[in-house]
């Protein structure tokens, strides 16, 4: 087994490092702002993998293969995933061990050191061939020598189902019903992000890997409040109601934590539920029908949209929390939030202007690759360029770009041409389950880029 690096490693030269960094970043933002094509800016090009792909094939050999391959300068790895692997179906097709990979729920792969950790405490994995090697340690120890930025990611649904519906059932998030919140991609509880005991774990897991890892950035896909499986399928026109309030078992919290977190935030939760569920039961097809507006429809109900608001302030908190701890722990290290849902974020809890001021990246989630639909490429570079006049100037953000396709060239030219968006770089995801020959045709398009003259 690997020892853990020290606690508070913060060294001068990774400082020095990160400090330019983002330098160069900002570099490129002024650019962007002032109109002027940014192409001198050296891009970020991450991408993701698990543990099991680094046990199969070599921690060593999976670097060299996106760092040759795809040009790759950043990697991460993957912690608490929950999904049978390829998560589309199918099978691996370089993996020289196993063909698909069941995942243990929300394990994480390095040895979690207990004092960042109250009621809740991780899980680490069980798995024979991965139990005993601390993978974050040696994963970002092998990215440095390869001269790569190391990240890790923590997953979705951060609590395993069994403890989250057993003995931490207090924590999970409650609709206007009263029935537990169900993700929408497993089906699972949903956790409150005002019970105290989940927001100690979830800060602990930061803090843990700020304190104990040299990592450049810790990205993280929580879910924060859950939507419709409709809405992430669909980009259909906001509908407050149906999204955020009624559709059944979405539409947290109504727990006893956010009662409490809702008074400081100056809100009677409790006296707003009676009036919510009044909208929560009214024909929200007529609603619909009726051609109003979500704008004026929360102008006309205050209520919902003081929830709303709630809802993204109870997010705003727990980042504030995590950002201000892990800045304490390692200074300069980059909490990255993977922006999942594309448009009306606000209905799920992100308010992305209020929200980057916890943050210091942004992975834009645009997977299109997949599609083998060149039209679709189009589509995903316009809602770049309508991402950017967001975050612009404000935050390093990559775009990512889904490796696991089957038409390399729809790869090739999503590389090409996203890069013209104001983005900073990529995020390829996910290593395991693209073949080969996808980090191939990123590669092509990264020469035809904006950014050719760092790939030729
Ligand atoms: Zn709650």
């Amino acid at each position: 087994m690997i020892g853990k690096t020290r606690p508070c490693l913060q060294s001068r030269r990774s400082f020095i490092r990160k400090a330019l960094w983002g330098a160069g970043v900002f570099a490129a933002s002024e650019m962007v702002m002032s109109g002027k094509t940014p192409g001198s800016a050296k891009p970020e090009i991450a991408a993701s993998m698990f543990p099991w792909d680094l046990a199969d094939e070599g921690l060593d050999q999976v670097l060299d293969n996106l760092r040759e391959m795809a040009g790759a300068n950043s990697v991460y790895l993957c912690n608490l995933s929950e999904e049978v692997r390829p998560f589309r179906g199918g099978e691996f097709t370089h993996n020289p061990v196993r063909k698909t990979y069941i995942a243990e729920d929300c394990r994480v792969y390095w040895p979690p050191d207990p004092k960042y950790y109250g009621r809740i405490k991780p899980l680490r994995t069980q798995r024979d061939f991965l139990a005993g090697t601390d993978w974050v340690g040696e994963f970002a120890k092998a990215a440095r020598a390869q001269g790569m930025k190391a990240g890790v990611e923590l997953f979705h649904g951060f609590i395993d189902r069994p403890r989250l519906e057993g003995p931490f059932r207090d924590s999970m998030q409650v609709d206007i019903f009263g029935h537990p919140v169900l993700t929408h991609n497993y089906n699972k509880p949903a956790a409150c992000l005002n019970s105290p005991d989940f927001q100690e774990y979830a800060v602990g897991l930061f803090s843990d890997l700020a304190a104990n890892y040299d990592l450049d950035y810790i990205q993280t896909c929580m879910i924060p409040y859950v939507l419709p499986g409709s809405f992430l399928e669909h980009n259909l026109p906001p509908d407050p109601i149906g999204w955020a309030l009624a559709a059944p078992e979405k539409g947290g919290c109504f727990c006893a934590h956010c009662l409490e977190a809702a008074g400081r935030h100056d809100f009677d939760l409790a006296a707003a539920r009676p009036e919510l569920l009044i909208l929560a039961r009214q024909d929200q097809q007529a609603v619909l029908d009726s051609g109003i507006t979500a704008k004026d429809y929360l102008g006309t109900h205050p209520v919902l949209k003081r929830w709303l608001d709630f809802r993204c302030e109870s997010v705003n908190s727990l980042y504030g929390l995590i950002g201000s701890r892990i800045q304490t722990l390692q200074p300069g290290i980059d909490l990255r939030w993977n922006n999942y849902i594309r448009t009306h974020g606000y209905y799920s809890g992100i308010d992305l202007p209020t929200f980057m001021n916890h943050l210091g990246s942004i992975r834009a989630n645009a997977f299109v690759e997949h599609e083998d639909d060149m039209a679709l490429v189009d589509e995903k570079v316009q809602y770049l360029h309508n991402f950017n006049k967001i975050v612009a100037g404000r935050l390093h953000w990559v775009a990512s770009i889904d490796i696991r396709g089957k038409n390399p060239q729809v790869l090739e030219r999503s590389a090409e041409v996203s890069s013209y968006t104001g983005c900073n770089g990529y995020a390829l995801s996910h290593y395991g389950e693209a073949a080969l020959e996808n980090l191939r045709a990123v590669k092509r398009g990264l020469r035809k880029s904006k950014w050719a003259e760092y790939f030729n």
